[in-house]
């Protein structure tokens, strides 16, 4: 969501005459999309503050966005030297105003305000993070409120985009010759537009499956779609990948805990049982879904007996990855006020351990692609080899293979000949 943000930001200011650059030591602005989930992202803005205030006498104008900025608001002037305005996660649109402000010699300018009702979510052609895929933003913010988490009140309540807009903006990205988009939001599945044009005549037992359903029909190659929420996972969204080939074999299902005692001081609301039929339904599809999840070990109240109850669960799901995160207490969360009586020590040897069990499993899983041809979209050169390409599979699964850059762009079919831990090698058949 941030880097689609960024994307949103980078496309607003150039088309006010902006230049965008990546390379910071000759920016006269620069923009820092912040991420407040855990403890460690939110330092980073402090040292990138310090680091650009140190190597750049001349001073450059400096923005901070996203969720840091949101939280901490105009408290961030005092709390940093160095900074000169501050956008919240809903102010993105008003970039060029906030730096026209901040030109004018109204410094230290804050906007933390809604967004605009007119605004407009698409991103232009050469802004994204890819001239192939692209992000698009279903639903912003979240109502769910786990325990442990600040997105709800850094990114605020569930705004839906209209159907007809998320297929208005899939047809141009295709136009464009976009060939994967990526369906975003902190929780997909509660997609609830106010308005449901453009879905009349597509079935689905909810919302987003119906969205699914509309999107799959505007023809574009490739779609994908993240994150779920296990409690609005619909089994339909399965029928619906099912139906259609263009709906990637892709699920990430984050479940953060194995044990029921924790899921319920977590707040999210269903059982590992209720997960389970989740992926029992997943596993039994003839489109051989892969599926994803995130975990958080150390939780207040944890024991070695309800982390041993994770474990299992990693067992039993055999992800094809997992996102493990060490609980970082968040001021302002339901859980900040709980103990966290886990040590740090402990934290970290359940983490190694898991990473350990996740490595084991991931391992043995991914051994069934040697030998096997999976489509690959060519998105770039690799960064490691300058003969290699590089791109993702269907199932979400970064492929390097030797090839020439006339095949960017393209969906490429790769025998896989080597299994390494974070990618495939293979060739192209
Ligand atoms: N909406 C998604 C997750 C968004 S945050 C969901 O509900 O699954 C991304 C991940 O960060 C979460 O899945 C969780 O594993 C992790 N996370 C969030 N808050 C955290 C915290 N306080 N400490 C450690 N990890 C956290
Ligand atoms: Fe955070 Fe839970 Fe919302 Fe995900 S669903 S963003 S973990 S509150």
């Amino acid at each position: 969501m941030n880097v689609s943000d960024s994307e949103r930001v980078a496309t607003t200011l150039s088309a006010r005459g902006y230049e965008i650059t990546d390379l910071q030591d000759d920016a006269d602005v620069v923009l820092i999309n912040t991420c407040s989930v855990r403890e460690r992202a939110e330092h980073k803005l402090y040292t990138e503050v310090g680091r650009i205030r140190k190597n750049r006498p001349n001073k450059p104008v400096v923005g901070v966005m996203g969720c840091v900025a949101q939280l901490e608001g105009e408290t961030l002037f005092d709390k940093i030297e160095g900074v000169d305005f501050v956008l919240g996660t809903r102010a993105v649109g008003r970039v060029a105003d906030a730096l026209e402000n901040v030109f004018e010699g109204r410094n230290q300018f804050a906007d933390l305000g809604e967004r605009d009702i007119d605004y407009d979510w698409s991103v232009a052609e050469g802004q994204r993070h890819s001239p192939y895929v692209a992000f698009v933003p279903i639903i912003e913010g979240c109502n769910k409120f786990c325990t442990y988490c600040i997105v709800p009140f850094s990114r605020g309540r569930e705004v839906s985009l209209t159907p007809s807009e998320v297929i208005r903006q899939v047809l141009e990205l295709r136009r464009q010759g976009v060939k994967e988009i990526h369906l975003i939001g902190q929780n997909v599945n509660s997609y609830r537009p106010t308005d449901e044009s453009g879905l009349e005549g597509f079935a689905g037992k909810t919302a987003f499956s119906r969205l699914l359903r509309a999107v799959a029909a505007t023809g574009i190659e490739r779609i994908k779609f993240n994150t779920s929420f296990p409690r609005d996972f619909h089994l339909d969204i399965v029928d619906a990948i099912e139906e259609n080939e263009n709906l990637c074999n892709w699920v990430h299902l984050p479940v953060q805990s194995g044990s029921d005692r924790v899921l319920k001081a977590m707040k999210r609301l269903h059982t590992v049982d209720r997960y389970k039929k989740i992926i029992d339904r997943i596993r039994s599809s003839n489109r051989e879904i892969t599926l994803t999840t995130d975990i958080i070990v150390g939780f207040p109240g944890e024991t070695r007996e309800d982390f041993q109850q994770t474990v299992e669960l990693f067992e039993y799901c055999r992800y094809d990855s997992a996102y493990i995160f060490k609980y970082s207490p968040r001021f302002g969360t339901p859980a900040y006020k709980m103990e966290d009586d886990v040590s740090h020590a402990e934290k970290t040897a359940r983490f190694l351990e898991l990473e350990k069990v996740q490595k084991r499993l991931q391992s043995e899983s991914l051994s069934r692609y040697n030998g096997r041809t999976l489509s690959v979209l060519a998105e770039k050169v690799s960064a490691k080899s300058a003969d290699d390409l590089s791109g993702h599979s269907t199932c979400h699964r970064v492929v390097n293979f030797k090839g020439d850059i006339s095949l960017l762009g393209k969906a490429v079919d790769v025998r896989i000949t080597d299994i390494k831990v974070n990618s495939l090698y293979g060739e192209v058949v």
